[in-house]
């Protein structure tokens, strides 16, 4: 029987995104805890909501160790509001880590980066290389998507949905901020593709290196400038010539010479990593 907005209690909002809010919630029959997000359908046009449907049906398939898994789905006809129930990660997010780092100071320890960098990748090629079915890229890889659960381990949020939110006006509502993980290609519009995720991944570890993001600037035009040139500075000395190389790898400005998902995975230095935390 599909659920409905009374097997469960709102506990509390947990805070508002790009497209809607998140709330914990409990499920009544056994009291689980998780989480839904709520987004408002109204102004999608009927296009963008069949999208929003296959979307998040595509999300349902997704079930890996380093994703958040996506549960059920509610819709409320009478608030145009689609409910989206998944996983509810207690960790917290790296965009909470990388800024209390930054506070005081203290920089991430190298093994936990590698193990970042190994989950994010088994997480990435599950979505990009679907047995059957077509790739699902996740187009808002950022700090704030990736959950740790208690053990430290990732979770990866928000897959997908970017695509059919994406659309003009959420779009700029989205970059509402600097646009830093924005990879060459889309600086001279040309269209999201999987190496977009590989240089946003390339991004979001660089920046739990240093602390801040590869490319930063005063203003657009000159990150723009930075990132189609891929003017950016190795990543702390501290850290080893493995992990910049194979950061300074993903954040390669040509499309083609990128690594995909697999050639991340079958790169040697991340190989010999893969080897030791086994
Ligand atoms: P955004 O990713 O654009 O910041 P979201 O709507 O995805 O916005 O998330 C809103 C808030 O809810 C964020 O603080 C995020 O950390 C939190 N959140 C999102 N998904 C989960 C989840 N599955 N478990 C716990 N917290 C979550
Ligand atoms: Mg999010």
């Amino acid at each position: 029987m599909p659920s409905t907005l009374e097997d469960f209690e709102v506990l509390s909002t947990i805070g508002s995104g790009s497209y809607g809010t998140c709330k914990k919630i409990r499920r009544k029959k056994d009291g689980k805890i998780l989480v839904w997000k709520e987004m408002e359908y109204g102004t999608m046009t009927e296009s963008e909501k069949l999208m929003l449907v296959s979307e998040v049906n595509l999300l349902r398939e997704l079930k890996h160790q380093h994703i958040v898994r996506y549960y059920d789905r509610i819709i409320d006809r009478s608030k145009t509001t689609i409910y989206i129930i998944m996983e509810y990660c207690d960790g917290g997010d790296l965009a909470q880590l990388i800024s209390s780092s930054r506070r005081t100071g203290s920089f991430l320890d190298e093994e936990f980066i590698w193990k970042m960098l190994i989950q994010i990748t088994s997480a990435l090629k599950e979505c990009h290389r679907r047995k059957n079915g077509k790739a699902v890229l996740h187009r808002d890889l950022k700090p704030a998507n990736i959950f740790l659960d208690a053990d430290k381990n990732v979770k990866l949020g928000d897959f997908g949905l970017a695509r059919v939110l994406h659309h003009e006006t959420s779009f700029a509502k989205t970059y509402v901020g600097t646009p830093y993980y924005m990879s060459p290609e889309l600086v001279n519009n040309m269209s999201y593709n999987e190496k977009s995720d590989i240089w946003a991944m390339g991004c979001m570890l660089y920046e739990l290196c240093a602390l801040h993001p590869p490319f930063t600037a005063s203003n657009q035009l000159d990150l723009n400038r930075k990132i189609c040139v891929g003017d950016y500075s190795r990543i702390p000395l501290r850290y080893t010539d493995d992990l910049n190389a194979i950061i300074s790898k993903l954040l390669r400005v040509e499309v083609h010479k990128r690594p995909s998902i697999e050639d991340v995975l079958h790169d040697s230095v991340v190989v010999r990593r893969i080897k030791r935390l086994e």
